[in-house]
């Protein structure tokens, strides 16, 4: 279900912006190798299609850009995919508990984004490495109901190589899917993919986001903590918390040219992962805010963000944090009437002059 207003305005915005794209932008691969004591954490991403959803009618999500690196109508580069990854693997050593993570920025098991030939192909040299102990994709939850038996042909190929699907949930709250997201899912879907995947011993990573459009900072709090609970409730392995980050091409990044969108400050993300350590101190966490400290992605005053983000990783490790927040820094004050605040009255003003004013600061 979409809400039509919102789609076709994310449809637009992101048609515009995809057609000044320079052609030569598509198509490129990344990676990077991170090595620890134990292990390796190889991540790889890769020009597949594109989202279909965000390449539909109805404009994919509006805070994901995703796409505009894709090669949309461009052949995929498979030779080149497939060398870059033969090279990666070739480098690393053999013993070690490696992870390799392949993302497409859109699903792994979604044919038109990743054609079914040239997925086996990739599977085929992960297998033959005889390097790779976890394998982490992505997937949409109505791929993973469409496409079981795709699934179930790739966990037979990879054999003894653990499966993690990544799998968007972002909010618990269908409305805010709808009206704010525009997901094109909804929870219902996310929990009878959750299950087919546990049917199927595929650990399942929940994302869980900070701060759509349209959410006031206190809501947008609020919607995240509850989705956590429900991603928790419905059988997620892992967590993984992602403040927005404003990128080219949507409607969020429309709305925040417009100052009538503000990323989300460190502090509520700090709020949502104290909250959520202390109710599931088991839980496998992850937040490791993109572009934190930067005016598109989570901020805070400029002055205590690396403090903030330093603390938000501590506590995801499991560290108890003793200090009171307010300490750190005076822009906490600012913040904490913010989110305290009647709603409207705040959020209809432009929130980025909000925070530079700074009112509360002594
Ligand atoms: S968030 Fe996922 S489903 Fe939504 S447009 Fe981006 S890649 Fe597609
Ligand atoms: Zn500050």
């Amino acid at each position: 279900m979409v809400n039509l207003l919102v789609a076709s305005e994310i449809a637009r915005i992101r048609r515009e912006y995809l057609e000044l794209l320079d052609p030569d932008s598509t198509g490129k691969i990344w990676h990077r190798i991170d090595e620890m004591e134990d292990n390796i954490v190889i991540t790889m991403v890769i020009p597949s299609r594109g989202c279909s959803w965000a390449l539909s009618e109805a404009g994919g999500c509006s805070v994901c850009g995703y796409v505009n690196d894709s090669s949309r109508d461009k052949e995929i580069p498979k030779q080149k995919i497939l060398r870059v990854l033969n090279e990666v693997l070739h480098q690393i050593p053999q013993k070690k508990y490696v992870e390799l993570k392949i993302f497409n920025s859109g699903s792994f098991f979604d044919n038109k984004d990743l054609p079914k030939e040239f997925r086996e192909e990739l599977l085929k040299v992960i297998t033959v490495s005889e390097k790779i102990s976890k394998l982490t994709v992505e997937c949409r939850p109505e791929f993973v109901i469409q496409n079981l038996n795709d699934i179930k042909a790739a966990c037979k190929l990879i054999k003894q190589i653990k499966m993690e699907i990544g799998l968007g949930l972002e909010s618990s709250n269908n409305s805010i899917l709808v009206n704010c997201w525009n997901k094109g899912t909804t929870l219902e879907e996310y929990t009878e993919s959750v299950k087919i995947l546990q049917s199927l011993n595929i650990r399942i990573k929940t994302y869980v986001f900070v701060k759509p459009p349209f959410l006031s900072e206190a809501e947008a709090i609020e919607d995240t903590l509850t989705t956590i609970q429900q991603a928790i409730a419905s059988g997620t392995d892992v967590v993984s918390v992602n403040p927005c980050v404003v990128q080219n091409g949507t409607l969020v990044s429309f709305l925040y040219k417009n100052d009538k969108y503000q990323p989300p400050w460190l502090w509520s993300v700090l709020e949502v992962i104290k909250k959520t350590r202390e109710n599931f101190p088991e839980l496998e966490l992850i937040c490791d805010p993109t572009a934190g400290g930067k005016p598109r992605g989570a901020h805070n005053c400029g002055k205590c963000d690396k403090e903030v983000l330093n603390r938000i990783k501590k506590i995801v490790q499991g560290e108890k944090m003793t200090e009171f927040d307010i300490n750190i820094c005076s822009c906490y004050k600012t913040w904490k009437f913010l989110v305290e605040s009647p709603v409207e009255m705040i959020r209809i003003r432009n929130l980025s002059k909000l925070r530079k004013l700074n009112p509360l600061m002594e």
